[in-house]
């Protein structure tokens, strides 16, 4: 199993337009950015991509244009769906597996492109491309918001983008030991956002779930670049040989 970081931004990715605060000043002179949070899985030569964010297009190009075989939405808020219509005239329309009223929404957007919708139950794995997912609820008010547990058999992955630090019990005990966790950290320690974990709730998450490896994503323009395990975009991660 591989893992590509396709990006590790909030919302208004970074650099923000318009702004020259020394992140996004760090970000214009050295050519690196946040682009919005998605990551790409790679398993026995296929490819699953969780979220398909506005930045998709890109994020592809940069990444070597693969073919994607299946799509995860974790919930329904533009910065992580909105990019699915750029697979519109370059690939087949990919599945795409979400929570039921995660699926009904954001399908009901795209409800001018076909593809196969396949509702599933949180809690409940199920099959892709021989890896095991499972969804599992997160808290991210008001959007019903699903985290993704990854499993090729021998390594185990968690991904949660958007969540408060008060994640439900049963999917803290489904993100335990995993080997590599991808965690909401979108501001600073000093900040405090309702919807969204600041980056030393991040570390305390990714302690108590006891992840060998973490890295932050889903970062604002706030976060410093080189603080200890932020995501970076286009970084990669491999796991075994498929
Ligand atoms: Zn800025
Ligand atoms: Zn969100
Ligand atoms: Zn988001």
């Amino acid at each position: 199993m591989k893992l590509t970081l396709l990006g590790t931004g909030d919302a208004p990715g970074t650099p923000v337009i318009g702004c020259s605060c020394p992140q996004c000043e760090y970000a214009r002179t050295n050519h690196v950015q946040r682009l919005r949070t998605s990551l790409l899985v790679q398993h026995q030569g296929a490819h699953i991509l969780i979220d398909t964010s506005p930045d998709l297009r890109q994020q592809l190009l940069l990444n070597g244009s693969p073919k994607i075989d299946a799509v995860i939405w974790t919930h329904g808020h533009y910065d992580h769906f909105m990019g699915f219509g750029d697979f519109y005239r370059v690939q087949k329309m990919p599945d795409v597996y979400a929570a039921p009223e995660v699926l009904a929404y954001c399908g009901n957007i795209f409800k001018f492109l076909p593809f196969r919708r396949c509702p599933v139950e949180p809690y409940h794995s199920f099959d892709i491309s021989g890896l095991s997912v499972t969804l599992v609820e997160v808290n991210h008010p008001p959007a019903y918001t699903c985290g993704v547990v990854i499993s090729d058999g021998e390594t185990r992955i968690g991904y949660t983008a958007d969540t408060r630090a008060d994640i439900p019990a049963a999917s803290l005990q489904a993100f335990t030991g995993v080997d590599l966790l991808f965690i909401d950290a979108l501001v600073p320690p000093q900040f405090n956002i309702p919807k969204h974990m600041n980056y030393r709730e991040a570390c305390e998450v990714a302690g108590r779930i006891g992840a060998s490896e973490f890295r932050c994503v889903h970062m604002s323009h706030h976060v410093a670049w080189d603080l200890p395990n932020t995501g970076k975009d286009g970084e990669t991660f491999c796991f075994g040989t498929g």
